[in-house]
């Protein structure tokens, strides 16, 4: 179905696309939004037909991986419409990121989908201090839902912000649960967006530093991944499996393969950039060009900082 490569100017291959589905989550996460907040009002997103739209001509433009994340994605109503639309395109992956609060009740219809890749927040293990960094009692039903997730054969991994001070002391616990139940986890470094800016500098840990911690415990051995990638990995002597997304102290630009699809239905050529041209209302044959457009857009070296909060952007 698809009929180009993408390549931007920088030789760049384009192929991944992140779709937000909207901007207000069921969770406060410290790092990611403020605890009063206002949303877009359901009636400005993109519907599902049109999503599927979207993506259904971006896909014949050269995207073969989606994932859907927001704000928190399993708030639409519309979620599981969305999925089986997308479905039926030619993807190499397909995915979502959530924080998990209403995961179970979708896994059994979505295990018949090609979605499978199932990126789950997850930052403390321990009931006080998710409260503290989420501002939700909903550990215990995030734990729930990733282990269900897992026994239902998703390809499963957990994705951690560390914040120095609060849940640093938990990084061992993390990699104990996530060995255990033999799961992928990848510690995130905090990035310099949105409601973070001002205590940045007290509570980002770096990649580096985890990694020191970590083989206090573990040996470690690397991994061989994609040139895309955004994480490094490294196998523990115990078999688990640990990635580092160091978008601070060792930015993967250079590499960079996507491009975001906002809730606003504007095309991001960047996280970074809080702005791109709006998708809506294209006609099919308008899609190459514009996308020529955007790739143009997108920056080969990392911007330092963005003020608008990563539930807008679409993490
Ligand atoms: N609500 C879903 C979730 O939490 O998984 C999807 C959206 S959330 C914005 C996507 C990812 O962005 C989460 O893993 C979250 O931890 C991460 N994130 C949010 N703000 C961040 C920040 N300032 N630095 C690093 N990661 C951040
Ligand atoms: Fe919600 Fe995800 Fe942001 Fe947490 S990180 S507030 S779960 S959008």
């Amino acid at each position: 179905m698809s009929i180009n490569e993408l390549r931007d100017k920088h030789g760049r291959h384009i192929h991944k696309l992140r779709i937000s589905l909207l901007d207000a989550c069921n969770m406060r996460c410290l790092y990611c939004m403020p605890e009063k907040q206002v949303f877009m009002p359901n009636k400005d997103w993109p519907k599902a037909d049109e999503l599927i739209y979207m993506a259904t001509n971006l896909v014949k433009q050269g995207i073969d991986e989606i994932r859907l994340t927001g704000g928190e994605p399993l708030l639409r109503a519309d979620f599981m419409e969305i999925v089986h639309g997308l479905d039926k395109l030619p993807l190499k992956k397909f995915g979502f990121t959530t924080n998990a609060i209403h995961l179970k009740k979708h896994l059994k219809e979505l295990k018949k989908t090609n979605c499978q890749y199932i990126n789950i927040s997850l930052d403390s293990v321990n009931r006080e201090n998710f409260h503290k960094i989420t501002k939700t009692d909903s550990l215990e039903v995030v734990l729930e839902a990733i282990l269900m997730a897992k026994e239902l054969g998703f390809k499963v991994k957990l994705n951690t912000v560390l914040l120095r001070g609060m849940n640093d002391h938990e990084i061992i616990d993390l990699i104990d649960f996530a060995e255990d139940n033999d799961i992928e986890i990848r510690f995130l470094e905090l990035m310099k967006i949105g409601v973070v800016l001002p205590v940045f500098d007290k509570l980002f840990i770096s990649a580096e530093e985890v990694i020191n911690k970590v083989k206090t415990k573990w040996s470690l051995e690397s991994v061989e991944m994609p040139v895309d990638s955004t994480s490094f990995n490294f196998k523990t002597n115990s078999g688990g499996n640990i990635g580092f997304i160091a978008s601070e102290s060792r930015p993967f630009c250079g590499g960079c393969s996507r491009l975001r699809l906002g809730a606003d239905g504007k095309l991001r050529p960047c996280l970074m950039l809080d702005d791109g041209p709006s998708l809506r209302g294209l006609e099919p044959d308008q899609f190459y060009p514009f996308l020529l457009k955007v790739m143009d857009l997108k920056p080969h070296t990392r911007i330092n900082e963005l003020i608008q909060p990563m539930h807008q952007v679409g993490g």
